[in-house]
């Protein structure tokens, strides 16, 4: 391999989570490491530990990007917008509710001060958002909210999920607005065909692969 085609090949996505709220919802730092601009993905809450994670990267924030509208993953948004004088981008608008709720569902939790959350560009199926170098495809998967997206960048196979596909696991759909048989669909038709390379992080807990969870998934069986 000569040393363009190494270059080629290298990864241009930088990427850091900081566990927020009492979910230990994975609020993740996304950036393009020869830009250092950088998204904030689903800030929930929590802020003083996501500023201190975005000092010590020393990356330059330029978006919060949001996969869906439940209190751990939008509560802290608004707060970190106005902080970072940046844009919201997502979810998609069918989680418009959720985001208007957001105070309310936060004291629920005994999350205080909690604001609410709108998008400056709400997210449609085929949408693609940037950061730096890097373009992400959006995918629209309702069923563990109906507004819930993913996205995917294709040049380094790798995907943000959210709530809607864990390890060994699936999202939850008990919650308002969740449907078990939409979620189902929107792994089959639009996340597995992804690819069994493709890497992701998700919502909550360690990350994993298309590949893995399309043939050790119990709920995928
Ligand atoms: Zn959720
Ligand atoms: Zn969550």
């Amino acid at each position: 391999m000569t040393a363009a085609d190494a270059s080629n090949t290298m990864k241009k996505i930088g990427a850091a989570i900081v566990p927020v709220t009492p979910f230990r919802q994975n609020c993740t730092l996304l950036w393009c490491t020869r830009t250092l601009r950088a998204a904030v993905i689903d800030p929930g809450g929590d802020l003083d530990r996501v500023r201190a994670a975005i000092t010590e990267t020393k990356i330059k924030v330029e978006k919060i990007w949001l996969t869906h509208g439940h209190i751990d993953h939008a509560g802290g948004a608004a707060e970190l917008k106005d902080d970072l004088g940046v844009t919201i981008e997502g979810p998609h608008r069918a989680d418009k509710f959720l985001l208007d709720r957001l105070p309310a569902s936060g004291l629920k939790f005994g999350m205080h001060g909690v604001r609410v959350a709108a998008a400056d560009r709400w997210l449609d199926d085929g949408d693609r958002v940037e950061i730096g170098d890097l373009a992400f495809d959006v995918l629209h998967c309702p069923g563990h909210s109906p507004g819930s997206v993913v996205f995917l960048n294709q040049d380094d196979r790798f995907a943000i999920v959210g709530d809607v596909l864990f390890r060994g696991s699936v999202g939850r759909t008990d919650i308002v607005g969740g449907d078990h048989a939409a979620l189902m669909a929107s792994i089959r038709n639009k996340l597995l065909p992804l690819g069994d390379d493709v890497a992701f992080i998700c919502g909550h807990g360690p990350g994993s692969t298309i590949g893995r969870e399309r043939t050790s998934n119990p709920f995928l069986r």
